[in-house]
């Protein structure tokens, strides 16, 4: 039961420390108890937790302007309180959309991508291709079409129907396994987007606000999407989600057409200031190259010694070790080991190792991180040896 952290360290409630590669999921980017942050939330809480959406106030105005200006395609945001209210929205926004241009229900079709993940409300459940998070929550909502990631030719095909009105995915799926979109790939669905009249939509929810190296992780991939979806991170910890609008789509959603009572929360947008400005600065990007070569180097060498993964794979300080053949679907296993060496890890899937630190974290905290690492993968293959 974990207590309290500072930085990239965690401390439970027997007083025992654990390195933090896990950063809640992908959430805590700027480690934990960062002074800037709590004074920014303390500073809010003393002035105004909450006001209705009827009445503005400053913080999420402030946001939203440095969203946009930040951002250099969005003209609007809104502002909610999860991944999954975000990714909500977006699908609202691009039905809404595609009625505007009178396209008929069966030609608002959204493809999404075998293995993502985009929440757990009916519709993002059902955009998220992966059958273990929809059984049994049948009937799902219509008007969605799954072909694989990095399938150019299944992508085609997608839009042979002639019905698509967006595509949505992660430019780097992370819960499917740490898989980045193939170098050109997503130029190719803008492509395709563009020749059939549909909106481009991306999940930046766990790959944005700086994990992969970049403010935004598209920029890798030189496209300019219509609308983009962030939380996690965006709050440090701080539940605030957002929907970025761009200039397709900015107009189409007006008064009443959706809604939140907590979103736009001015002590969530106090906080998400402060993370936007840091998340994006020279200083952090610098960072998390630095880590992510360091964390890349370290897992080679303890790979070398001990042979445990096929594949080492991600973007930035987000990245997937692939557990080899007879050591797949043993993530879990490694997640106990690594914890009793004092370090926080986690899975995506049961076959891969998912590293998605503070973006934050020290030299030391790699380095240290590493060591725990290896001692728990040389104690899981010893057990694992001695239950043969
Ligand atoms: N999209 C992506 C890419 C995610 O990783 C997640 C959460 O893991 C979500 C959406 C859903 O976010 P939330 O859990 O805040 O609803």
């Amino acid at each position: 039961m974990l207590d309290h952290g500072k930085g990239a360290r965690v401390w439970d409630t027997e007083g025992r420390e654990y390195i933090d590669f896990g950063a809640g999921i992908a959430v805590n980017a700027l480690g934990h108890a960062d002074p800037e942050l709590l004074a920014a939330l303390t500073a809010q809480a003393g002035k105004l937790w909450h006001s209705s959406n009827v009445f503005y106030t400053e913080p999420p105005l402030r946001l939203a302007e440095e969203l946009v200006q930040a951002s250099g395609f969005a003209e609007r945001v809104f502002f909610c309180n999860s991944g999954a209210e975000a990714n909500e929205a977006a699908i609202k926004l691009v039905r809404k959309w595609a009625a505007a241009q009178g396209r008929p229900p069966e030609r608002r079709t959204i493809v999404t991508f075998r293995g993502s993940f985009h929440g757990r409300t009916l519709a993002t459940v059902t955009a998220t291709a992966q059958p273990k998070y929809q059984e049994g929550y049948e009937p799902l909502p219509a008007g969605f079409r799954y072909i694989d990631l990095n399938d150019v030719a299944a992508l085609e095909a997608a839009f042979a129907p002639d019905d698509v009105a967006a595509v949505m995915l992660e430019p780097v799926q992370g819960e499917g396994g740490v898989l980045p979109a193939a170098p050109g790939f997503l130029q190719r669905v803008r492509a395709l987007c563009d020749q059939h009249g549909a909106l481009l939509v991306l999940d930046e929810i766990q790959c944005g606000m700086g994990r992969t190296g970049t403010l935004f992780a598209h920029v890798q991939d030189h496209v300019t999407p219509d609308i983009v979806t962030l939380a996690k991170a965006l709050g440090c910890g701080f539940p605030i989600g957002a929907m970025l609008a761009g200039p397709k789509v900015a107009q189409v959603m007006q008064y009443g057409a959706h809604g939140t009572t907590f979103g736009g929360n001015p002590m969530g947008a106090a906080v998400a200031r402060v993370a936007l400005a840091r998340l994006g600065s020279p200083e952090v990007l610098l960072n998390v190259e630095r880590q992510a070569h360091d964390l890349r180097e370290g897992l080679a060498e303890i790979n070398a010694e001990l042979g445990l993964f096929e594949q080492v794979r991600g973007r930035g300080l987000m990245l997937g070790a692939v557990l080899a053949g007879p050591w797949k679907g043993r993530a879990g296993e490694v997640l106990d080991h690594a914890a009793a060496h004092g370090l926080l890890l986690l899975q995506a899937g049961p076959d891969v190792l998912r590293f998605v630190p503070p973006l934050v974290l020290t030299d030391a905290d790699v380095a240290e991180g590493l060591q725990r690492l290896r001692a728990a993968l040389a104690d899981f293959v010893a057990a694992a040896g001695a239950a043969a």
